[in-house]
């Protein structure tokens, strides 16, 4: 016999109107976390182990699938390897390794900044973006969303992108966010667009790419 005990706390209830204690509050959020912590956890794995075995055809590792991605929508603040660090979290030497085998495989290739030669930026090249199209999005993912209804879809891309938000600010973390979306983003009247942090004039394609600098919370000048 399942015997089910209800727990109720003296001020849950009062006058009909739910009162969560801080103690209920906290136990929740905690389980919330534990929750989701599981559900992101393994969707992570059941896709990392899919763009593992689909980059293995390529000769590509994980970190490089994911170097590769970050590159290809990254703008050109963004693109040196100090950046990608940033990005995936990793050490220089890490990335050093992971983009050196990018550049050498033909992936990708380096270039030198014309204003401080000390810098090295990354681009995709046209094999590169080719593998890209291969596994990004990978297979697993497109047809478990093919499996939910459209509206949920978004639904499911705009909370997605709630809690990551909320992530990066509760932490301090670089929100890598569109430029488009960014303070410091102008548009002028003649339609072009302008970067107000560097002074430099942006391109159209510009506004939709990642970029290190992003900042959605500073009062713009
Ligand atoms: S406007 Fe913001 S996101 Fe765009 S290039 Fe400038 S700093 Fe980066």
């Amino acid at each position: 016999m399942v015997m089910v005990v209800r727990i109720q706390e003296p001020n849950a209830w009062r006058d009909g109107v739910s009162i969560v204690s801080p103690l209920t509050g906290c136990l929740l959020k905690a389980m919330n976390s534990t929750r989701l912590y599981e559900h992101i956890e393994r969707i992570s794995n059941l896709v990392r182990t899919s763009v593992r075995k689909a980059g293995l055809i390529h000769g590509l590792q994980p970190v490089q699938t994911e170097a590769l991605h970050y590159l290809s929508r990254c703008n050109h603040y963004s693109n040196t390897p100090v950046a990608v660090a940033d990005y995936l979290g990793l050490t220089k030497g890490t990335v050093s390794q992971t983009l050196g085998v990018l550049v050498q495989d033909g992936f990708v290739k380096k270039t030198i900044d014309l204003k401080d030669r000390r810098v090295v930026h990354l681009q995709v090249t046209p094999r590169g973006e080719k593998v890209l199209n291969d596994l990004v999005p990978p297979q697993i993912l497109t047809s478990g969303l093919e499996n939910l209804p459209a509206a949920m879809n978004d639904q499911v891309g705009s909370l997605l992108e709630l809690l990551l938000l909320a992530l990066q600010q509760a932490n301090g973390l670089k929100s890598f966010g569109t430029c488009k979306t960014c303070c410091h983003h102008r548009v002028q009247e003649n339609g072009l667009r302008m970067c107000g942090l560097t002074q430099e004039m942006l391109a159209e394609a510009d506004g939709e790419k990642i970029c290190r600098e992003h900042d959605s919370t500073a009062v713009a000048a």
